[in-house]
């Protein structure tokens, strides 16, 4: 009875923050909570739950795995990006479940912010947890990497059932299995990614167990590879799932080739993944693995995944003399998601401006930009000569960078395009990019301006 009055309650305030296009998604399972502390753990036999929890790529993963469960034809619920808390778990859930009680859909796929992650698991003690990596984050928002990791581990530790997909190529994802009991399945990469710049080791350095340096047979991004201790010998776990050549990039996809270890024999696979970046492939075998956790027909996860639709919008390069104007439009945070992991897999001394807008079209609510992963912009910072912010809310832009940690004496805030365009240019090696991420009508303002001051005619051929 009182979860009956509790769903039904849910249901409502969700109809009615939906009639009044009030966005918000915690306030319902927020008061869910006080009505009905456990709630989460009375619901969560009822319907399996695959969680992905890590600092980076979380969304892109959730939405690779979603097309995997469509693939099988699984029906699914999932959580939008931004509603990753308790409050917004509980109110996705809740509101999803019928009156009698049950769930029409087979499983609940869950995007969890890491520092969230250490309440709400033990609650719903999850099928499947997948995690990403572990990178330094928003500390102000979450504290330590190390209480980030502790509090992941406390998570899972009840839930002796649950079975973890982690990324073996992260010394502190692995450190997970090491200390859980639990069945572990590892993926990672048994070659080196192209790379033919080191942005260097900067989280993770050393050893989790004895403080010692890590040594690496090979290493792709900041601390991810095959690393060992040479003190204590803490090494990469084995790897399940292993991408096992160098991926092919282009701008737009990326072809790859997976090992698999089955029982008897090593399975290969071959896919595209339809998202440009490095980041994108660890995503790729993150999803592959939990399909293979989850006993699904690998083939046809990887064609779902080939078949991913990316959330970005058209780029266009405008050539001004030597040098390039990238521009593409940014209109939500999963999309501007995949724009900066192009911008950062480049890892090329390109300067990058945000134009921000707040009209009608371009969504009035700028909170949405503390959902984008800017954090990710520290790991390639130093190589980048100039970051701007613009638009109506450049000043938001400047708080959203500053809390994500980038060296401010590389960030200026400048409101008119031309000097934007003029400044940024000249920051641009000859032969080199300028990046321009605008919202909707950051952009149409934009492109004013460039026709008036170069004469350019033609967009979006
Ligand atoms: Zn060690």
């Amino acid at each position: 009875m009182k979860l009956f009055a509790t769903v039904l309650m849910v249901k409502i305030l969700v109809k009615m923050l939906q009639i009044f296009k009030s966005g918000g998604t915690s306030l319902p399972g927020k008061l869910a909570t006080r009505i009905y502390p456990n709630v989460l753990s009375v619901i969560s036999r009822r319907i399996k739950i695959v969680m992905v929890t890590g600092t980076n790529g979380k969304t892109t993963t959730v939405r690779m795995i979603a097309e995997i469960l469509e693939k099988h034809d699984f029906s699914f619920i999932t959580n939008k990006s931004g509603a990753n808390l308790q409050s917004g778990i509980t109110t996705t859930l809740l509101n999803a479940m019928k009156l009698d009680g049950r769930f029409q859909e087979e499983y609940a796929l869950l995007e969890i912010d890491e520092a969230a992650f250490k309440t709400v698991c033990p609650l719903l003690k999850p099928d499947f947890v997948v995690v990403t990596n572990f990178f330094r984050d928003q500390l102000d928002r979450f504290g330590e990497l190390y209480t980030t990791l502790s509090g992941v581990k406390t998570g899972i530790k009840n839930s002796e059932e649950t079975v973890l997909i982690l990324n073996g190529d992260d010394s502190f994802c692995s450190s997970i299995g090491k200390d859980l009991p639990n069945k572990a399945y590892y993926y990672g990469t048994s070659s080196i990614l192209s790379d033919d710049n080191d942005y260097g080791v900067t989280d993770g350095k050393y050893c989790i167990y004895c403080k010692s340096k890590y040594s690496y047979h090979h290493r792709t991004y900041g601390h991810l590879g095959n690393f060992y201790c040479p003190e204590c010998g803490y090494r990469r776990p084995e790897l399940v799932v292993s991408l096992s050549e160098p991926p092919i990039m282009s701008d737009t996809v990326t072809k790859i080739r997976l090992s698999v270890a089955r029982q008897d024999h090593e399975q290969t696979l071959e896919g595209v993944i339809p998202v440009p970046g490095k980041y994108n492939v660890y995503n790729a075998v993150a999803a592959m693995t939990f399909s293979l956790a989850a006993g699904m027909e690998l083939e046809k996860s990887m064609e779902a995944i080939s078949e991913f639709e990316i959330g970005f919008g058209r780029m266009e390069d405008i050539a001004i003399g030597n040098k390039t104007l990238r521009i593409v439009l940014v209109k939500n945070a999963i999309g501007f998601n995949q724009v900066l992991d192009l911008f950062c897999s480049n890892n090329k001394p390109y300067p990058v401006a945000m134009i921000i807008n707040d009209l009608i079209a371009d969504g009035t609510d700028v909170s949405w930009l503390w959902d984008v992963d800017f954090e990710k912009l520290t790991v390639v910072q130093d190589s980048i000569p100039a970051f701007y912010a613009s638009g109506i809310r450049g000043e938001d832009m400047m708080i959203r960078l500053k809390y994500a940690g980038l060296n401010m004496r590389k960030v200026s805030l400048i409101k008119d395009y031309i000097m934007l365009v003029d400044k940024g240019l000249k920051a641009t090696p000859d032969n080199g990019y300028f990046y321009v991420f605008p919202t909707y009508t950051a952009l149409m303002g934009f492109r004013k301006l460039l026709v008036k001051k170069f004469g350019i005619k033609k967009f979006w051929k």
